[in-house]
């Protein structure tokens, strides 16, 4: 079965597994555990930031972040079709008491202009507009990377009206190795950013977040409140300290391959893609006059060996990752290309 539904489902490698086996740990409760902190010094170093925070995963260190920066009743911009609005159970307005301001993006990106028209005029009537999330890259958005210049327009507005910055960087490294500029030069107008682990990284599980030292001893309390502090979590830890220093750079032939299953989807007749807007590790293809329902294909591509995702009707989302060759590219083309044929 060649699994394109997401980068999540990546297994540990035997060496991973190894160094997971061998990470010295201690209660990181207590702040005992070399190896989270090991993790955490790195993450830290990685952003330019002061401080990091290992926690379990990429909503709760969105969550935390979107807490730690708001008070109930605060208005939070994000873009219309990001995580945080489709794919968190709806926590920030549980969990934090904030409403969302959601502003439509161009594959997922916003511009200055659209988040200056966001933003509250101070009124007794109007929530205080205190967050503005972005996204890198943008899972919703097809793994479009935003452009540093971009980022930077936006970080100098919400400077300007007083705003706070988060950044849900889980495809974080998508984007420095898509672009060569590195996760630092990303973060630097932010003042929390977030990435996975669990992703393209392939390690089983957790999250980072950089910030300065003291929102870190926030988030820290607030990690506790949520249920989110672990124990001997060395273990989890040693995965992520492995990722770091091994999957970074080959996350390139996840893009290669990625654009070379855009290119082989675009001689399908009934598939539309556009190979040029494959930056990263997914491509979101649309299949036209199917003749079959989005799920009973899903379903046909199962039978067949691919494993999808819909991202809508008729839309599909193929995401590649370290389980996934060149080879296995090659095949699921081919499959897709025959179940469309029938
Ligand atoms: C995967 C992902 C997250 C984190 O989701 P988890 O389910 O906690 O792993 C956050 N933001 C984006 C953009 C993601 O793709």
């Amino acid at each position: 079965m060649i699994d394109l539904r997401s980068d999540t489902v990546t297994q540990p490698s035997a060496a991973m597994r190894e160094a997971m086996a061998q990470a010295p740990v201690g209660d990181d409760v207590y702040g005992e555990d070399p190896t989270v902190n090991r993790l955490e010094e790195m993450a830290a170093a990685l952003l330019e930031k002061e401080a990091a925070l290992f926690v379990p995963s990429g909503v709760m260190a969105n969550q935390l972040s979107i807490r730690v920066h708001t008070q109930p009743g605060d208005e939070v911009i994000v873009e219309s079709t990001s995580h945080i609005i489709r794919y968190e159970g709806g926590s920030a307005s549980s969990l934090s008491q904030v409403q969302l301001c959601c502003v439509p993006g161009d594959r997922g990106l916003l511009s200055p202009d659209q988040v200056a028209a966001a933003i509250r005029p101070s009124d007794v009537h109007n929530p205080s507009t205190t967050l503005l999330c972005l996204e890198q890259t943008h899972n919703s958005g097809g793994g479009s990377v935003y452009p540093l210049a971009k980022i930077e327009g936006l970080t100098g507005l919400a400077q300007e009206h007083g705003l706070t910055l988060h950044l849900d960087g889980a495809r974080l490294f998508n984007a420095t190795v898509a672009t060569g500029v590195a996760a630092a030069e990303y973060a630097k107008g932010f003042d929390t950013i977030c990435f996975c682990l669990s992703k393209g990284l392939g390690a089983p599980v957790g999250s980072l977040i950089g910030s300065t030292r003291w929102r870190i001893a926030k988030l820290r309390r607030l990690r506790k409140m949520f249920g989110g502090a672990m124990r001997q979590a060395g273990i989890l830890a040693a995965a992520g300290v492995y990722a770091l220093e091994h999957n970074i750079p080959r996350l390139k032939e996840d893009h290669d391959n990625a654009k070379h299953l855009a290119l082989l989807l675009q001689q399908i007749p009934t598939v539309f893609v556009d190979p040029d807007k494959v930056e990263t590790n997914i491509v979101v293809f649309e299949v036209v006059r199917p003749g079959r329902s989005t799920q009973e294909l899903l379903h046909c591509f199962k039978q067949a060996g691919v494993l999808l995702n819909s991202v809508g009707e008729r839309m599909f989302r193929a995401v590649t990752h370290l389980d996934v060759s060149a080879q296995d590219i090659e095949e699921a083309g081919k499959i897709l290309s025959n179940v469309l044929a029938a």
